[in-house]
């Protein structure tokens, strides 16, 4: 089964504490889309300017990306740029244009409308509306978000929440959310906002799931030198919907699993700039770490 992406494809201007990169393929619907494509086949659902460079859809072309939903709008890309500490779970967002995104309200192809997978990826979540508006009952429905949003548009978010089955937010969002800073606490709050299942990101401490059955805590793969993380949330949950979209059975006995695929997945994107990275690896590469990190968390 295919999964349907929404979020922003943009181009992005990050600076860490060794480079420099300005205007390279970014957003979380680019990240999530490459990260869900080695499970699965994708529907990319975007709006960029007439200045995204063509490399970048060829990009999204050799991943198999359906980009039927994809459009070419008059105007400008969206353009994010941050710059990170030395130590890299610090960032600080320098600028959000939000370009052609911000007048963006796609009409779904027909195609696209019965996917049973739905990802809503970080963007304004009158988009995320928007989208689930024209979707026809799908399966398994998760959304992301950002501290933006909480700050620009949080009656929207929380109008969302009942209406999806999975939230995916880090722990600092989830803080600002509930005013809770333990983790298990702030769990207990977002589930009675309405998803049945949560999953709060701690970078590169992993991630915390709560479900009907239970918490599971997904290990980060461990690296030992990081390059650039921009994306890392994005590949997570982008590999995880990918992982579930082809995995036989129900949510409940494939999502611990499928979460660790989206860590593997996300440990690659932190290896390069932008997708640098993870455009290079294959599934077997994926594959080696799944079995590492099921080595490390044996006991
Ligand atoms: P992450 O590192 O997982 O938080 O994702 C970073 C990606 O999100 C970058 O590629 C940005 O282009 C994109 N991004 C940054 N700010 C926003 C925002 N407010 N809404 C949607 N996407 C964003």
């Amino acid at each position: 089964m295919s999964v349907l992406i929404v979020g922003t494809t943009a181009l992005d201007s990050i600076k860490t504490p060794k480079a420099e990169n300005p205007r390279l393929l970014g957003g979380s619907a680019s990240h999530a889309a490459v990260a869900a494509s080695f499970f699965s086949p994708v529907k990319l659902v975007g709006g960029v300017g007439e200045d995204f460079p063509r490399k970048y859809l060829d990009l999204y072309r050799r991943h198999k990306i359906d980009l039927t939903g994809l459009q070419i709008l008059p105007g400008k890309t969206f353009h994010w740029s941050g710059e990170y500490e030395l130590n890299m779970n610090n960032r600080r967002t320098l600028a959000t244009e939000l370009g052609v995104i911000e007048t963006f309200s796609p009409t779904l192809p027909e195609s696209h409308r019965k996917s049973q997978f739905v990802l809503l990826a970080n963007i304004a979540p009158s988009l995320q509306h928007h989208v689930l508006d024209q979707m026809q009952r799908p399966k398994f429905v998760v959304a992301d978000t950002m501290d933006l949003w909480l700050n620009i548009a949080l009656p929207d978010l929380l109008k969302l929440l009942p209406r999806i089955d999975c939230f995916v937010l880090n722990d600092s969002e989830a803080d600002q959310l509930t005013k809770e800073d333990n983790v298990f606490a702030a769990l207990k709050k977002i589930h009675k906002l309405g998803p049945k299942y949560v999953i709060i990101k701690k970078g590169s401490h992993g991630s915390i799931l709560s479900a009907p059955q239970g918490f599971f805590i997904c290990p980060a793969y461990p690296l030992h030198t990081l390059c650039d993380p921009t994306g890392a949330g994005d590949s997570f949950v982008g590999g995880m919907m990918g992982y579930l979209a082809t995995a036989r059975g129900s949510i409940d006995s494939n999502i611990r699993r499928a979460m660790i695929y989206g860590s593997v997945t996300a440990s690659f994107c932190c290896e390069g700039f932008g997708l640098n990275r993870t455009t290079k690896i294959k599934r077997a590469d994926i594959e080696k770490r799944v079995k590492e990190l099921e080595k490390l968390t044996k006991f």
